[in-house]
């Protein structure tokens, strides 16, 4: 049996909805992102959504609505995909690694301690799907004494008056925190849609903006869509109309949008989220909980709890007692056994660029801890219980193997 790490979902609904857009005459952002947009939002529930190219340009952006760049700080968690940090360099701000818990989340508390007054944004990363600890993350950039050390730089940070909280939801479309979607529980949210991810326009991203009352949200939306249009003030959909070839340029945008052919592949999906996709990635989820959930040397993700739901986009699992060569020998004679398996994530001080830059892993044990002695396994909505149960019995065998010698 060969079992793929994470095919696209692609159904015949995908394929008449590209077709059509095909046909349309229209292929670039137009009418299909504009419904695309309409679907993240009410999934986050919030009012605006913007669709872009990656999740990597909405976080770019993001920070760049808000005024970050040279000299700035944005704290980060040192276990997660390196975009993140990557978004924060190409702004021109430097990224500051926090250390995670074992939930693969941020550590808040480590989080406070690396706040600064240069301290512009926090991205927590929802890893694997489960939400970061944004009631606390939120508390902690309301608190007096930390708001007292904010300098505001531009109108956007002055009005806000503190820190950014900037989800980096790449993996959590359809999660809850405490009874909230994810979208609705930090100020920006950035989801991505790239080939992997639950939901896929190929490549894509859409924000989520839900900023405190000060802020006219849709104004927001208005002014960040320019930045992903080269900041002219008709897209190219708005200048097929009569008369319509006049615009302006009014800011520095990038070219940031996602186009109408791409749209179309997650609009058809995202129909299907909460009543087919969601679900039967839940189910899959729950399968490995309940057949790996006998063995004591495995360590299995957190799933739920209390008014909390992941969005079941990685299945991490960490062995107990095994180390980062053990994990590793574990891994390929998984592979071997024709499972695709993955790691999730190489922490970001083990990678060349950032230790030219200087991070050390040995300032982030836990992050180094969860990682040695990770594997995650393929979970998408076709992964059949017959293909699970053998997923689970390569990896018990495998396991045996390498760890007590059982060959
Ligand atoms: C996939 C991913 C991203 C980047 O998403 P793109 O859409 O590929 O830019 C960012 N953060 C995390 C945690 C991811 O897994």
């Amino acid at each position: 049996m060969k079992i793929p790490f994470s095919p696209p979902y692609i159904d015949d609904d995908v394929l008449n909805e590209v077709s059509e857009t095909l046909k349309s005459g229209w292929i670039t952002t137009g009418p299909k992102v504009s419904q695309l947009e309409k679907e993240v939002a009410t999934i986050a529930s919030v009012d605006h959504a913007l669709c872009v190219n990656s999740a990597t340009s909405g976080l770019m952006l993001s920070l760049r609505w808000f005024g970050i760049g040279a000299g700035d700080e944005v704290i980060v968690p040192a276990y997660t995909y390196s975009a993140t940090a990557l978004a924060v360099i190409h702004v021109g701000a430097k990224p500051i690694m926090v250390d995670i818990c074992d939930d693969l989340t941020v550590d808040v508390e480590d989080i406070e301690k690396k706040i600064t007054k240069s301290t512009k944004a926090i991205i927590p990363v929802d890893i694997a799907g489960w939400p970061a600890d944004y009631d606390a993350i939120n508390a902690l950039v309301n608190r007096e004494d930390i708001k007292a050390k904010f300098i505001s730089k531009t109108e956007e940070q002055r009005m806000l008056g503190r820190i950014l909280v900037l989800s980096d939801a790449a993996h959590s479309l359809g999660a809850t925190y405490n009874g909230l979607p994810t979208g609705k529980v930090a100020d920006i949210t950035v989801f991505s849609f790239h080939a992997v991810k639950n939901i896929t326009t190929a490549e894509g991203g859409a924000i989520a903006v839900n900023l405190p009352k000060q802020f006219n949200n849709k104004d927001v939306y208005s002014i960040m869509r320019l930045m992903t249009l080269n900041g002219q003030t008709k897209d190219a959909f708005t200048k097929t109309k009569v008369g319509g070839w006049q615009y302006d340029i009014i800011l520095p945008g990038f070219k940031m949008n996602m186009p109408d052919i791409c749209a179309a592949i997650g609009l058809a999906q995202i129909r299907k989220y909460k009543d087919l996709i969601l679900p039967d990635r839940k189910r899959v989820a729950l399968t490995y909980s309940k057949l790996l959930g006998i063995y004591n040397w495995v360590r299995l993700p957190r799933l739920s709890l209390n008014e909390s739901e992941s969005s079941y986009h990685v299945f991490p699992i960490r062995f107990n007692a095994v180390n980062e060569n053990q994990r590793d020998a574990i891994i390929e004679l998984i592979s071997k056994k024709g499972v695709s398996v993955n790691v999730h994530f190489i922490p970001m001080p083990l990678l060349s660029l950032f230790k030219s830059l200087s991070y050390s892993i040995n300032d982030y044990p836990n992050s180094y801890k969860n990682y040695m002695c990770e594997v995650s396994l393929p979970i998408y909505p076709n992964l059949t219980n017959p293909q699970i149960e053998y997923i689970v019995k390569v990896v018990v065998s495998s396991y045996d193997e390498v760890i007590n010698n059982k060959l």
